[in-house]
């Protein structure tokens, strides 16, 4: 028997769900449904400072009254410490990850010279050698180290259900545009890429579906999967919804939360978003269940 399909909702709760969130949550859920899979939520809570307290069960319950249930209990990444410290110790066994100290004004030194030099603002790999008698503050990736070992090209690339294989955002020197990224932060939290990457998998996830705006963090989850071993989901990232300054919408520029006065409306403005027709007047089931039927027909 095949591997089952599992989709995943992936929220921060740094905020409560707004318009451009909630077509990111439609689309894994329909995905999810229309491929007879299991669809789950993961409250992505590492970057503490920057939840807001009591808008994870805030969000569960905006996506209960858009009908949208997870078919298991939530994972919150808050509990998840040792299966991200196990991961971590496993890139350091085989010299794939590698203590940084350099400070945030040394980073940001090293950029610029590079930016002077006409290359990308990226970490240069400063304590890739060695500490040089530094403070271990943070963990990196070595990336090019992970490459040769594994035999990996330098320039990842993935086929995205959307996107297709022959746009720039499908695929990344990982090197070149982001170097040696970071594991765990000098803050002691874990990174989301690394987080994403163990969860993915300890959740048995086959299929990623998710905004546009994450597209650039693809190649370096898949780098990260190949360093643990780990099987590389399907991905496909949905259009953004631009708020009406053109500017994508998200709670960092501003984005209103949800008024979930009316669930369906919400519900038809993102099915709208994702290119589905607007759903004849009926209840948020009737609704879903339709969009479910025409989601099938356009992402088999
Ligand atoms: N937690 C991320 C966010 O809210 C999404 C992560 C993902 O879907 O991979 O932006």
């Amino acid at each position: 028997m095949g591997v089952r399909y599992t989709g995943r909702f992936a929220p921060s709760p740094t905020g409560l769900l707004h318009a451009g969130s909630l077509v990111a949550a439609l689309a894994s859920w329909l995905d999810a449904r229309a491929h007879q899979g299991r669809w789950l939520v993961r409250i992505e809570d590492v970057d503490t400072p920057r939840c807001v307290p009591g808008a994870d069960h805030r969000i569960l319950e905006q996506l209960a009254l858009c009908g949208l249930i997870p078919d298991e209990a939530s994972l919150w990444q808050h509990q998840r410490s040792d299966a991200y410290q196990v991961a971590l110790d496993a890139l350091i066994d085989k010299g794939w990850a590698y203590p940084c100290g350099c400070s945030r004004k040394e980073i940001e030194a090293a950029q610029n010279q590079a930016v002077a030099r006409h290359q990308a603002a990226v970490y240069p790999g400063t304590c890739r050698s060695g500490l040089n008698g530094k403070t271990a503050r943070a963990w990196r990736l070595n990336v090019q180290a992970v490459q040769q070992a594994l035999n990996l090209p330098a320039l990842t690339a993935w086929t995205d259900r959307r996107l297709g294989a022959h746009t720039p955002k499908v695929r990344q020197n990982v090197s070149d545009a982001v170097g040696d990224f970071v594991l765990r932060r000098a803050d002691s939290l874990w990174a989301y890429q690394l987080a994403v990457v163990v969860d993915d998998a300890a959740q048995g996830i086959t299929h990623v579906v998710r905004g546009e705006d994450l597209a650039d963090n693809t190649a370096r989850q898949i780098v990260l999967q190949h360093a643990l071993g780990l099987p590389t989901p399907q991905y496909l990232h949905t259009p953004l919804v631009l708020g009406a300054n053109g500017e994508k919408l998200s709670k960092q520029n501003g984005a209103q939360a949800l008024d979930l006065s009316n669930p369906l409306a919400s519900l038809t403005a993102a099915a709208q978003a994702l290119g589905l027709s607007a759903a004849p007047k009926g209840s948020i089931h009737q609704a879903l269940q339709q969009w479910q039927h025409d989601w099938a027909k356009r992402w088999p």
